[in-house]
């Protein structure tokens, strides 16, 4: 065997390892997918030629921007159905845009229940929400707010609290509305349980990096 052959060989060797490698372990697979993932957000952040930014357009402009946009992931989908996973966390979180739920926990495979509400407020539907998710098999729900959380800071002004009275009086409340949601008999019965857990966390809004907080006095 000539030195070329060997070393043409030599090569193939090892990206035939390398690949192996890739194919057998799901935790590299993970996080491959996951920088990938990351380097499609930053491909995207910088454009501005497709943006919706309100001062450039109007309504109807922007609906029709977003039926092309979702033509087009759609016609992705078709072409690559993902799988299903079942979830076993649900999150509570504000519906502020700058917070990415998929950025918050790393991973894309749908593991996760959702709900977003202004200033996660936790009115009586949203507890019923969390509920059928424990019926369904969540084990850990995370309750989440955030820094500078435009709901808690038109709780805090005067002329804001009189503009948006119910979205303020749920923010008010949040603590209430907690004690409330742990008091119900299917939570309360699966913490006993040790089936499920409740988590507080606030969320650093410019990183998405979740910040776990002590159980609050009562909850
Ligand atoms: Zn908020």
């Amino acid at each position: 065997m000539t030195k070329t052959r060997k070393v043409a060989l030599g090569i193939a060797v090892v990206v035939a390892a390398v690949a192996a490698g890739f194919l057998l372990s799901p935790k590299l697979q993970f996080l491959t997918g996951g920088a990938l993932v990351n380097m499609g957000y930053r491909m995207q952040d910088h454009i501005h030629a497709f943006d919706m930014a309100h001062e450039h357009s109007e309504p109807g402009a922007i609906w029709a921007e977003l039926q092309r946009q979702n033509e087009l992931a759609a016609s992705v989908r078709d072409s690559f159905p993902r799988s299903s996973e079942h979830p076993v966390v649900a999150l509570l979180v504000c519906m502020d845009a700058r917070i990415d739920t998929s950025e918050l926990v790393g991973d894309t495979r749908r593991y996760y229940y959702i709900v977003r509400t202004a200033g996660s407020a936790l009115a009586e539907p949203e507890q019923e929400m969390l509920e059928l998710a424990v019926v369904n098999g969540v084990e850990v729900i995370v309750l989440t707010t955030h820094t500078d959380c435009a709901a808690e800071g038109a709780a805090a002004d005067p002329e804001l609290r009189e503009r948006f009275p119910a979205v303020v009086e749920l923010v008010d409340q949040r603590e209430e509305r907690i004690r409330e949601f742990m008091a119900r008999p299917i939570i309360h019965d699966a913490i006993a349980a040790g089936r499920l857990r409740i988590e507080r966390a606030r969320i650093d809004t410019q990183t998405d990096r979740l910040m776990p907080e002590p159980p609050h006095h009562g909850s």
